[in-house]
């Protein structure tokens, strides 16, 4: 079993299956991309496989795809079917912006798939299309459509809120919640990734944080333009509450979630490493620390040794603070957000 010098057993992979994405969300990459990796330096689909292999062997029964976008990744059905059949993995899920969400959403359940959280920062087409530069929001709207068709749920619908961007929008994500039974979650804006000037129309990245408590605040406070402030209950979510907050609105189907890396630490639960697209398993988002697989798997040689130095790895909680500058660190959309 993989247990941290903390005592917290790792159960959950996170794996990055590319850091490409189809799209460039302003607090996520820059407008011309990033700096790629070679595709001769990122993990097969066979070489994925085999590190989940040790990983299960090891207790890990979850996996989340993520990315960059994991469904532009060529194989990601198949690598979604391979992984479900790994004995005691229990589940495979995957974060996704939707935008090739319509297509694949059957395929990936038929394969093994049980969930989706989907990326989604605005209701307003405009908007949706600015924040995440080029997005199509009524392309992600049949992307969700599919996923309940296919069963891919609860599905959780996550947003980051920036100020001066999104933040106003508030209360009409949370009301999707009302009749919807999804889970509605709003993220803090972390200062790793983008935290270059974002361009014209954009703030100022340095500007743009918004705290869960000031969220919770906004909610909560009544408005006079609709006579009404949303009262929010706090309930224990039906798949565990993972990092976020969670309440409901009185009667509504689905619940309204808070994830603060940064304002309310959640290391002492932590239960993940990740594992990223060219084959580095990293103990936590924000510390640097990567212990690379990528030539073991290559030389077929034994993985479980690297598994156990990045657990050592893993710290006891991380001190990152919303002033810490993104440095050299490797993005969100490297790391696998
Ligand atoms: N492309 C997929 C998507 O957008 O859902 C998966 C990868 S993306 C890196 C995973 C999540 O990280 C998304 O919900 C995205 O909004 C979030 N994210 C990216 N950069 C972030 C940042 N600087 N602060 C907070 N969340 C961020
Ligand atoms: Fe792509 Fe996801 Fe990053 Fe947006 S948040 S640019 S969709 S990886």
């Amino acid at each position: 079993m993989f247990i941290d010098p903390f005592g917290r057993p790792i159960t959950y992979l996170r794996i990055s299956l590319t850091d490409r994405c189809n799209l460039r969300c302003v607090y996520c990459m820059p407008q011309e991309g990033l700096h790629w990796q070679a595709r001769a330096d990122q993990l097969s689909a066979d070489e994925i496989v085999r590190v989940v292999e040790t990983a299960a062997q090891g207790g890990v029964k979850r996996v989340r795809l993520t990315g960059g976008e994991p469904l532009v990744h060529p194989h990601v059905v198949e690598i979604v079917r391979r992984i479900a059949s790994i004995q005691n993995i229990e589940e495979v899920s995957l974060t996704t912006n939707a935008m090739l969400l319509e297509r694949l959403a059957q395929p990936l359940a038929d394969a093994g798939l049980k969930r989706v959280n989907i990326s989604l920062d605005s209701l307003d087409a405009d908007k949706f299309r600015l924040i995440t530069r080029g997005g199509d929001l009524a392309r992600v709207w049949r992307g969700i459509a599919a996923a309940e068709r296919a069963h891919l749920s609860p599905l959780k619908l996550n947003t980051v809120i920036v100020r001066g961007l999104n933040a106003d929008e508030l209360p009409a994500l949370a009301r999707l919640t009302i009749e919807n039974d999804w889970h509605v979650r709003f993220i803090e804006v972390m200062p790793i990734g983008n935290a270059q000037d974002w361009g014209e129309g954009f703030p100022a990245p340095s500007e743009c944080y918004v705290s869960v408590q000031e969220m919770r605040a906004a909610l909560s406070t009544f408005d006079p333009s609709t006579s009404s402030g949303l009262r929010l209950q706090p309930v224990t979510a039906p798949m565990g509450n993972g990092p976020a907050r969670t309440y409901r609105i009185p009667g509504a189907l689905g619940t309204v979630g808070f994830i603060s890396p940064l304002g309310e630490h959640f290391c002492q639960n932590c239960n993940r490493l990740r594992l990223t697209s060219d084959g580095k398993l990293r103990s936590c988002l924000v510390i640097p620390a990567e212990v690379s697989l990528r030539d073991a798997v290559r030389s077929k040689k034994p993985l479980e040794e690297y598994f156990q130095q990045a657990i050592l790895q893993k710290p006891e909680h991380h001190d990152i603070l919303v002033a810490t500058p993104a440095g050299s660190q490797r993005g969100m959309s490297q790391i696998g957000g």
